[in-house]
């Protein structure tokens, strides 16, 4: 059975455009609060503007949450609930709170509609706001607002407070710009003579410059763009949880479970939060580090059509230099990865350090480093004992004059990982015959 009190929140997403990230947050807060009192949360697809509205974006945000993890309890669509409104319309004018106003209509002219208008007292409201505390409203200049178009056609505010107090909302958690409705939803809520909410609202998700995060923003504003590029959806969701709200002390990284029992709606900052794109890739890294290998590989397999085998010894230095696991397709398409699976291919010139001149002497040092790798035993074949043989000659002889030449004979780049991880992950066998044959480029 239903208890009476039971904490319940909602997300009410326009579906006029993809999941935002904004949207994504205060789902995030609304869910976390719910679920740490033991309650409901729910989605509520608000889709009144029928022309702005559009099915797609209905699917992406609805898919988006339950990617996050965010999933709700049940899920409403106002499109589906017009006679509820209509009951509520209509006892309105019963109670002579709200009338029939005869106007033109915007989008034809000359044509007379007849609108429902709110009788508005111009009294003065107050709410206390859980984060911003006491807000105060003069409402003479709203005047007598449109809250319907026609008796079947509610607009924004009437539909929200009607749901709101249908579906038994105890707390209303949603950006501040919706801070300037409020007094407009409470003259409504005292019209149908109904219980107030209580109202938090969270600050704004700012782009570097401290302005709105738009789609003009230098960052991808919607959940399905992280979601393509790669992005992990538990590594979000403990980011987005640090917008504008931290446990009081240094640590950052939550599961959602523990963001439930750790997250406290009364401690939301009042300012603004910076989105920072360097702190969502930490976040991910991390996310990323404390996978198993095998789930690493089953992330980064798709992108990389290579033996097995080989796939599986690039695992950590494919971690050490990405941000998403969209990145692994990026440098797969660069060719970044390329000389682990096939042979590199350059001039023997490459071969020289800055100062060097004589390929001749790089080809001596080849040869030692061949002969000294020959020495290794097949299990110690690994960077530790790779670099231990060679150091003592880089040293003596210029670590640039041996180092490089090595290295590039095992990736043919002037940029790649040092000599000793490419020569663990290659194998000795492997490692040992391109440095022959980088030998064979100079004789
Ligand atoms: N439908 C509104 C929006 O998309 C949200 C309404 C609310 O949270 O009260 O911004």
């Amino acid at each position: 059975m239903r208890n009476k009190n039971q904490i319940k929140t909602r997300i009410a997403p326009s579906p006029t455009g993809e999941l935002h990230i904004g949207t994504a947050r205060s789902a995030l807060f609304n869910y976390l609060f719910a679920k740490q009192n033991g309650g409901e949360f729910i989605v509520r697809i608000e889709d009144t503007d029928k022309e702005r509205s559009k099915k797609k974006f209905e699917k992406d945000i609805i898919e988006g949450l339950e990617w996050l993890g965010l999933k709700s309890d049940e899920l409403f669509k106002q499109s589906e609930r017009t006679a509820i409104y209509k009951k509520h319309i209509k006892k309105m004018l019963d109670s002579e709170t709200a009338y029939l106003s005869k106007e033109e209509s915007k989008a034809e002219k000359g044509k007379q509609i007849e609108v429902v208008r709110l009788k508005n007292k111009g009294k003065k409201v107050e709410f206390d706001d859980m984060i911003r505390g006491k807000i105060e409203f003069d409402t003479t200049e709203l005047g007598d607002f449109v809250i319907a178009r026609s008796i079947d056609e509610p607009l924004y505010h009437l539909a929200v407070v009607v749901d709101d107090h249908e579906m038994n909302i105890t707390h209303i958690i949603r950006g501040e710009d919706h801070i300037s409705n409020t007094p407009r939803q409470i003259l409504i809520q005292e019209a149908l003579g109904i219980n107030r909410p209580k109202y938090a609202h969270i600050p704004l998700i700012l782009a570097s410059d401290r302005s709105k995060m738009s789609k003009r923003a230098e960052n991808a504003t919607s959940i399905s763009e992280y979601r393509k590029k790669g992005y992990i959806s538990s590594a979000l969701v403990n980011y987005m949880a640090l917008l504008g709200w931290n446990p009081g002390n240094d640590r950052e990284l939550f599961s959602l479970d523990e963001l439930i029992k750790e997250f406290d709606l009364e401690k939301i900052h009042k300012g603004g939060a910076v989105f920072d794109i360097e702190k969502l890739n930490w976040f991910n890294r991390e996310y990323i580090k404390k996978m198993s290998n095998e789930e690493i590989f089953e992330n980064i397999k798709e992108n990389l059509p290579y033996e097995d085998e080989i796939l599986e010894k690039v695992i950590p230095i494919i971690v050490e230099r990405i941000n998403t696991f969209g990145d692994v397709k990026k440098m797969a398409e660069e060719g970044e990865l390329d000389y682990y699976f096939k042979k590199p291919e350059y001039e023997a010139e490459d071969l020289l350090w800055k100062t060097e001149t004589d390929l001749n002497v790089v080809a001596e040092h080849l040869q030692i480093v061949s002969d000294s790798l020959e020495k290794i035993s097949d299990n110690k074949f690994n960077r530790e004992g790779i670099k231990n043989v060679i150091w003592k000659y880089a040293e003596e002889k210029g670590k640039g004059s041996v180092l490089w030449p090595m290295r590039y004979a095992l990736s043919g780049r002037n940029k790649s990982p040092d000599p000793f991880q490419l020569a663990e992950v290659l194998g000795k066998e492997e490692t040992i015959s391109r440095l022959k044959s980088a030998i064979d480029k100079i004789e």
